[in-house]
């Protein structure tokens, strides 16, 4: 008979800083804080809500590589733009989700979109990095745009809550997006005084971060916005009880069991691996970011989408 995963720490709320001018980020953890504690993830930078005024200036991070894992970007409210140099663009908006496997090299720019700067607003979002195992760190990159429609939703137990399956089994639902690994990445929403059972298997790393709200986790330990709720490996599933309405992301997956080496953007296996990730940005074998003026003013409109109102 197997027990249910246990609390093994809560992370206080982090300090925020600036990456780029377009996001003011704070470290929810990063190697330097947890190892590979929670690998497959490496690193959760959580941005916002921040308001933004209306500028004519484009914000967000200027072109920089990433190799050796996946970059996931999560917006909840606010609207960002990508492109990179394998090609692949595209806006995401309140709900969607950017699924940027690095693998072997990109360089990539993430900013607000041209739309969200010209109107000014709230922008709120997180950005995940997921290893690839050393068998797949060198693949081609790849892209996955997944839009809120895509995502699929559950609905909770005893009228508890909702969760977004962006990645990972929540059976008898698989999560959109696919990955090298098994890996959950879980958008959950709950009402206040309700309980709910997250199926996490034994075996597999986990973690609830606090958007808002207050929870209490495993029976034992409290957690308010910002801060991160640490679980066991051993053990199965996870009990969340709320004391008022609560946003939650849930994170983790099987462990991979291998060398983590991570300095700035790259995640190898071996310094030496690093030492040629940072030769091979200088010898421009990360290929080059261009685009044409027609791409960032001739732009047709996307669909209407509903912003605010708490999306
Ligand atoms: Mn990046």
């Amino acid at each position: 008979m197997s027990t249910a995963k246990h609390v093994e720490s809560v992370l206080p709320s982090p300090p925020t800083h600036w990456v780029g001018d377009g996001f003011p980020v704070s470290s929810v953890f990063s190697p330097r804080s947890i190892q590979s504690k929670l690998s497959p993830y490496i690193l959760f930078d959580y941005a916002g809500p921040v308001t933004f005024e209306p500028s004519d200036q484009s914000r967000g991070v200027d072109s920089h590589p990433h190799r050796g894992f996946e970059t996931v970007t999560v917006v909840f409210q606010g609207e960002l733009e990508h492109r990179d140099s394998a090609g692949n663009s595209g806006i995401i908006g309140p709900g969607d989700v950017q699924w940027m496997t690095a693998a072997s090299g990109v360089l990539h720019e993430e900013k607000h979109s041209s739309e969200f700067t010209r109107r000014g607003g709230v922008l709120e979002m997180a950005q995940l990095w997921v290893n690839l195992p050393a068998r797949h760190k060198m693949d081609s990159p790849g892209y996955q745009t997944l839009t809120r429609d895509a995502i699929p939703t559950v609905s909770l137990a005893d009228d508890a809550g909702t969760a977004r399956i962006i990645a990972g089994d929540f059976s008898p639902t698989r999560g959109a997006a696919r990955t090298s690994t098994p890996v959950i990445l879980w958008d959950v929403r709950l009402r206040k005084r309700a309980t709910a059972t997250m199926p996490i298997p034994n075996g597999f790393n986990a973690a609830v971060f606090v958007r808002s709200g207050s929870v209490r986790v495993g029976g034992t330990h409290s957690a308010d916005a910002r801060q991160l709720v640490i679980l066991s490996r051993e053990g199965e599933n996870m009990t969340i009880r709320t004391e008022s309405d609560a946003e939650l992301v849930v994170v983790g997956g099987q462990p991979i069991d291998e060398p983590v080496v991570a300095y700035g953007p790259f995640v190898m296996n071996t310094a030496e691996e690093i030492q040629r990730a940072v030769a091979d940005v200088r010898d421009g074998k990360f290929g080059g970011l261009s685009w044409s003026p027609r791409a960032l003013h001739g732009r047709p409109p996307r669909e209407a989408r509903v912003h605010g109102g708490g999306a």
